[in-house]
Parts: structure tokens; C-alpha cells; sequence
């Protein structure tokens, strides 16, 4: 089963190095009809807020709370993944949602929207490395490898926010959930009390989201968690660890938060004294081990701007957002984790010349790179979704 978007890659999305020419083989399906603005062009902020005064209420803006600050500045709202898609959904009179995030983010934004509205990426090459890192034709596969082995049965699938609508639809046809950073303890606990004793959950795609869970959370055992290859035979796992294992994770991980490393950490105790470190839980297992908060973009947010003033706080998430933090915050001290990590580039392709672009053209009457979920594929991502809805004490809290 797969998706169906209007021009859109359904193949994973290479990453290009951002200003290094062109890659024609990634950028398969990205045209821009008319004129893509140039970056130069001093008019271009004009531009954006002319065209977006010409829409009025017919268009609502997202923005990605990793998206850089030229886009923000015309955002709507900012927020996660599923707050923007809620957001989305409660705006049903406006025709036309542009989403300033990745694709996977526009297409949850299609399934919960009504059918009159149409969701744009102004970008059809802001993939996502992470949610690329599990495909439909590999997740089906895996799922054959788990039945093989006599597991399928006592296994129930959770899926993070960030993946393609395939594999969400994958998990409502399998009786799973979609879950997001905020609510990943109840989606595992639910899930894994859902078969009883022996239950077992296959986590995609972020191993690193899933293991901190069931470790950090939920008191699970690293024992307890293996990791599934989907490019070695039946995962490159045994049948007995297969068996053996309560956590199955699908070998994901964010290309941006997985580069966080424990010695960053350990620098930056050394080089400022009394400091925080908070750190997204898509970091890998010792950075947040070591982190004083673990949180989602959400909290990380809040924390801080909950802080008493004066508090110094290094944080480990996508660079934009920790940017805009230290300027909204000026009497906190903040600073960024790790020196060899950059932006998330996929997010970075959503700019301002791409922004005016598509909103030029909707004032011209024209739509360009509409998002469309298969029906099919949405009806059954919409089960997981409404499943993790569903979920005990579930408000999408931050
Ligand atoms: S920050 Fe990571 S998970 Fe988020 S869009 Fe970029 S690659 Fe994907």
C-alpha cells in the first residue's frame, strides 16, 4: 500500500547537502511552475506579506517549530507535528493549509482535515531521513519475519508521529497506535498490556525513541529491547531474541538528534557550572541518560520558559528552535549541545522564496505541490491515530 501525492516522492529522499548544486535524481518530482523567487530579492518579505493579506482567511500558515525564523515570521501558528495537524483541523473554513514542516507532517495534516481543504508543502523535497528509514514494502516484510517466528500474535505495533502515512496505516490495520514524544509512555503501556502477559510492541521508526521509553519510562530493560535491521535477513536477529524481547525496534533514528553525543555532554558540565541540559528523547539512550530533561520540542519549551532567570541551559534539539529560544529568552542562559550537529536540512527547504512562491500562486488561483493521502491508506491511518486519541488520559499534553 502506499501513498498517493500529487507529484510528490513516494521513494525515499536522499539528503542533499544544502548549497552544494543540484541533485536531479532527490529532487525527482520538485518543480516550481512559474517563477521561484530568488533568494536575493530584498522584496521578498513585502512579497509574502502582500500575497498573504490578498488570502486573507483562505490560507492558514504552519510552522514547524524547526523551521528557520524568515518562515516563522508568517506562521499562523508554530508547534509540533501533531499540534500543527490539530491546528489544522480546527480551522475547516480555510481552503488552503500551507504547511512550513516536512512531508510526513503535511500528509497527517491531510488525513485530519476535511476533504474541501487542501494541505501544500512548499517544498516537495522537505522529506524526512527518519520516517525514509522505514518503508511500507520493509515494515511488510518484517511484519511476514515476525509471524515466522511465532510472535506477530503477542506483538502490537506503535508508531511515531514521524513516519509516512503507509506505515500509520500499517499500524491501524494491525490493531497498533501512532504515538508522538509526548505521549510514548502511554502508548507503550497501553500496548503492551493489550496482549496480556508475553506481550511484545515493534516500535517504528525511531529506535531511539522507543528504547529511552521502555528504559527511561517505563523502568523496561535494555535486555529487554532489540533492534530489527530491515536490510539483514528476519531483521538480523534470531528467532529465539525475536522471542526473547519485549521491545522490537525498527533500526531508525533522526539524522539531527541521533548526532548528540554523552561528551558534549559531559563538556558542557565542565565548561558551565550549574548547568541544564535538556535533550529531546529522539537523542540516543546515554545522552539521555545523562540529561537532567528529556522532553519534547513542547516541553522544552515550557521548561525554559519556565525557568527561574538566570539559569543556564544547554539544550539538544534541532538548531533553529534552539536559536530562537535564546532570543526569546535572554534572561536564561542558552546554549546549544553539541558543536558538530547543524539543522535539520530537509526542514531547511522550506524558505522564504518557496513560501512566496506558493502563496503568490494561490493568488493567482493556482495550487501548487498539493498533499493527498491515498483514501485508503488515510482510513486506516486515521484508526491509529484515533487509536492513540483514544489512549487513557490522552490530551496530547507537552
Ligand atoms: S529533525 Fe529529524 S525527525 Fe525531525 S524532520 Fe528532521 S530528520 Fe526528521
Amino acid at each position: 500500500m502506499s501513498t498517493s501525492t500529487d507529484a510528490s516522492p513516494t521513494t525515499p529522499l536522499p539528503l542533499l547537502v544544502l548549497g552544494r548544486g543540484r541533485d536531479l535524481h532527490s529532487e525527482r518530482g520538485v518543480e516550481c511552475p512559474g517563477e521561484l523567487p530568488a533568494a536575493s530579492d530584498p522584496g521578498l518579505v513585502e512579497r509574502a506579506r502582500a500575497a498573504k493579506a490578498a488570502l486573507g482567511d483562505r490560507v492558514f500558515v504552519l510552522g514547524h517549530h524547526y523551521q528557520r525564523d524568515e518562515v516563522i515570521e508568517f506562521a499562523d501558528v508554530t508547534g509540533d507535528s501533531f499540534k500543527l495537524a490539530k491546528d489544522a483541523a480546527a480551522r475547516p473554513d480555510a481552503p488552503y493549509i500551507v504547511f512550513c514542516g516536512v512531508h510526513f507532517m503535511a500528509e497527517s495534516a491531510d488525513i485530519l482535515t476535511s476533504d474541501d481543504q487542501t494541505v501544500i508543502l512548499p517544498d516537495l523535497a522537505a522529506g524526512c531521513s527518519m520516517a525514509d528509514m522505514a518503508a511500507i514494502r520493509q515494515v511488510e516484510d518484517a511484519w511476514e519475519d515476525l509471524v515466522e517466528a511465532g510472535v506477530a500474535d503477542q506483538t502490537v505495533p506503535v508508531t511515531y508521529m514521524n513516519s509516512s502515512a503507509a506505515i500509520k496505516a500499517f499500524t491501524g490495520r494491525h490493531g497498533g497506535t501512532i504515538c508522538t514524544s509526548s505521549n510514548a509512555k502511554t502508548a507503550l503501556q497501553w500496548a503492551l498490556a493489550e496482549k496480556g502477559e508475553g506481550g511484545k510492541v515493534l516500535f517504528l521508526p525511531d529506535q531511539h525513541l522507543g528504547r529511552n521509553t521502555f528504559v527511561r519510562d517505563l523502568g523496561g530493560s535494555l535486555d529487554g529491547c532489540v533492534v530489527f535491521d530491515p536490510h539483514q535477513p528476519m531483521g538480523g536477529l534470531t528467532r529465539q531474541e525475536l522471542q526473547d524481547a519485549t521491545m522490537i525496534l525498527w533500526r531508525g533514528h533522526c539524522s539531527v538528534h541521533g548526532r548528540f553525543s554523552l561528551e558534549a555532554v559531559e563538556q558542557a558540565r565542565r565548561d558551565i557550572p550549574g548547568v541544564k541540559v535538556i535533550v529531546h528523547p529522539e537523542c540516543r539512550h546515554e545522552v539521555v541518560e545523562a540529561a537532567d530533561e528529556v522532553g519534547s520540542t513542547e516541553k522544552i519549551i515550557k521548561t525554559i520558559a519556565a525557568a527561574p532567570d538566570g539559569t543556564s541551559w544547554v539544550v539538544g534539539t534541532e538548531l533553529n528552535l534552539v536559536r530562537r529560544l535564546a532570543t526569546q529568552f535572554p534572561e536564561q542562559h542558552i546554549a546549544f549541545l553539541e558543536k558538530n550537529v547543524c539543522y535539520c536540512s530537509t526542514m531547511n527547504r522550506i524558505d522564504l522564496p518557496h513560501l512566496v512562491w506558493t502563496l503568490e500562486s494561490l493568488v493567482e488561483g493556482r495550487v501548487v505541490n498539493p498533499i493527498r493521502v491515498d483514501p485508503d491508506v488515510a482510513h486506516h491511518a486515521r484508526v491509529a491515530l484515533d487509536q492513540m486519541l483514544a489512549l487513557p488520559g490522552e490530551t496530547h499534553k507537552d
